[in-house]
């Protein structure tokens, strides 16, 4: 038997691809799960036009299995197999994928798509393996091969006397002693876990043999047995039909992917079948999560591509400001890398994005407007993130969230939106009025809040720092400019009252010289004010920058 070798460039991109492609080595079960599953694809798409195949669901399957002795992983199918002349083209060459061609023949659009496209997820084997032994059987021939390969020498194709259709790869694992082990991949629980996580939504039944208790016979007792399972879940939630799932199914989804451990207020599933294809499940969880205000939280949703785990934290996917929402998206149209772990920033996932943004956006907008309370909940644990939001990137997202603020207000003992303010201002009104301090008992003291209440305006209450910060990047809403209570010139006063303010300030000129000069550069000037009702005396800034917010400046890292 010759030993073929594989192309020059095969050669070079086969090293390169176990020893960097891919970031983890259990990347390998789910291609060689993906292309089990391809295969068995094949067969569905063959038989819809080829009358002499049939096609019955229940005959086909994905068999796992785990040798510790012979230190093996075995992975069987059910599938189309490859004659020798594709096992030639298909394995002898790197980045030749038979699932693209047959893609191509086939013409195969719609649903179900199949996975393959690089032409290289199976090499991925021989960062596990130190050999591995295909033996395959097509439906278009009598005979079947075996292929097998260490991955650097080159491989051999022999006859073998396989005798049913379909593959069966045999991952021969490498041993280079407990620092570089790869004993994990003989461990049930550990395969388990792999294939829950990958291949979950793979459309056909990944089997298992996995030990069970079961009681014996006539005792109380009970033993270990083998018992052979179904490990993937086969349909995923985000592929059923809406009508037919309850809150409760949500629920358990979002506990089951571990998004949290809190109850998530909403949950919004999205179907789009239009210029982009993609499903997406997305929560609005309740409480925030211990590290979200802090460098080590990572944002991103769950991507799948065609029902497999892409990337657990796509952070393209959300805004900062979203950046509280949990879930996952599937898309059968995204370019995706060889490795698929990397995305190429490509236009339609910034689509995907775009449009999840805007959902976000709405879902949150009808809570508010129809489940306040939820809102209210919601908005205590992430409000200030919109806040942020609003802050950040000079303010480019503050359309998209200034319906969405809330803030304390001196008219009613709970949170108010900018609308709801707006709405019940007396028309003499101009401003909307805001007074900031750490906390809502210590700004209802203050002197300045109280003539302004007084004229019956409503006060805003800013009691975190960004709130003032992301007002001022805002500079109006629906019309109306933000004012500080503690600001110079409140604008309070008509003509008249103005001019009567000045002779009087004028008449006192030398007490408020005399004042100013005592005080020295501890005030910029001193001078009367008619905004004092109980209180003798206030400080105001001048301009833009309160006394709130030269406070927190000050405190801020030069
Ligand atoms: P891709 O899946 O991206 O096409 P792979 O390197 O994973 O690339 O596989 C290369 C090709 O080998 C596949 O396109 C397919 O034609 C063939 N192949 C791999 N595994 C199987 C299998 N279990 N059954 C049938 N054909 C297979
Ligand atoms: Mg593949």
């Amino acid at each position: 038997m010759t030993k073929k070798e594989f192309k020059a460039e095969s050669k070079r991109l086969l090293e390169m691809m176990v020893n960097s492609i891919y970031s983890q080595k259990e990347i390998f079960v789910r291609e060689l799960i993906s292309n089990a599953s391809d295969a068995i694809d094949k067969m569905y798409y063959k038989a819809l036009t080829d009358d002499s195949i049939s096609f019955n669901q229940d005959d086909f399957f994905i068999r796992v299995s785990s040798d510790k002795t012979a230190r093996t992983l075995t992975i069987e199918d059910t599938g189309i197999g490859m004659t020798e002349d594709e096992l030639e083209r298909n394995l002898g060459t790197i980045a030749e994928s038979g699932s693209l061609a047959f893609k191509k023949e086939n013409e195969v659009k719609d649903g179900h798509d199949i996975i393959g496209q690089f032409g290289v997820g199976f090499y991925s084997a021989f960062m596990a393996a130190d050999r591995v032994t295909v033996e395959t059987k097509s439906i278009h021939s009598d005979q079947a091969f075996r292929w097998e390969s260490d991955g650097v020498d080159g491989y051999t194709i022999e006859p073998s006397d396989k005798k049913a259709a379909g593959t069966t790869i045999t991952v021969h694992l490498k041993d280079n002693g407990e620092e570089d082990s790869y004993d994990e991949f003989l461990e049930e629980n550990r395969l388990k876990t792999i294939i829950k996580k990958y291949s979950d939504f793979i459309r056909y039944p990944i089997l298992m043999n996995v030990t069970v208790q079961k009681p014996k016979e006539d005792s109380e007792e009970t033993e270990e047995v083998q018992e052979e399972q179904t490990i993937n879940s086969m349909v995923p939630i985000w592929r059923k039909n809406k009508a037919d799932l309850t809150d409760e199914d949500y629920r358990n989804f979002y506990h089951e992917k571990h998004y949290g451990f809190d109850q998530p207020l909403k949950h919004v599933h999205i179907n789009v079948d239009g210029t982009i294809r993609y499903s997406s499940i997305l929560f609005i969880p309740e409480t925030t999560p211990f590290d979200y205000y802090s460098s080590e939280f990572e944002k991103g949703l769950e991507l799948y591509s065609s029902g497999v785990l892409i990337m657990e934290k796509c952070p393209d996917l959300l805004p900062d400001y979203f950046s509280f929402v949990k879930g996952m998206v599937d898309s059968e149209d995204l370019s995706l890398n060889i490795s698929r772990e990397m995305l190429q920033h490509d236009r339609q996932l910034k689509l995907i994005a775009k449009n999840i943004k805007s959902k976000v956006k709405k879902e949150l907008q009808s809570m508010l407007k129809n489940d306040r309370e939820n809102y209210e909940k919601f908005y205590t644990s992430f409000g200030r993130q919109l806040k942020f939001g609003v802050y950040n990137d000079f303010g480019q997202h503050k359309e998209d969230l200034k319906d969405l603020l809330l803030f304390h207000s001196s008219a009613e003992k709970k949170l108010v939106s900018l609308a709801e303010y707006i709405e019940r201002m007396p028309e003499d009104q101009k401003y909307i009025y805001y007074a900031s301090g750490d906390s809502i008992d210590r700004i209802e003291k203050l002197p300045q809040a109280e003539l302004v209440k007084d004229k019956g305006y409503e006060i805003l209450y800013f009691t975190e720092e960004v709130d003032e910060f992301a007002i001022k990047m805002m500079q109006e809403y629906d019309g109306k400019e933000f004012k500080s209570v503690s600001s110079g010139d409140l604008d309070l006063e008509t003509e008249e009252e103005k001019k009567e303010s000045e002779e009087t300030a004028s008449e006192h000129k030398e007490l408020f010289d005399r004042m100013k000069g005592l005080l020295g550069s501890k005030v910029k000037e001193v001078r009367l004010s008619k905004r004092l009702k109980s209180h003798p005396v206030c400080l105001t800034a001048e301009g833009e920058v309160t006394i709130e917010m030269e406070k927190i400046l000050a405190q801020m890292p030069q």
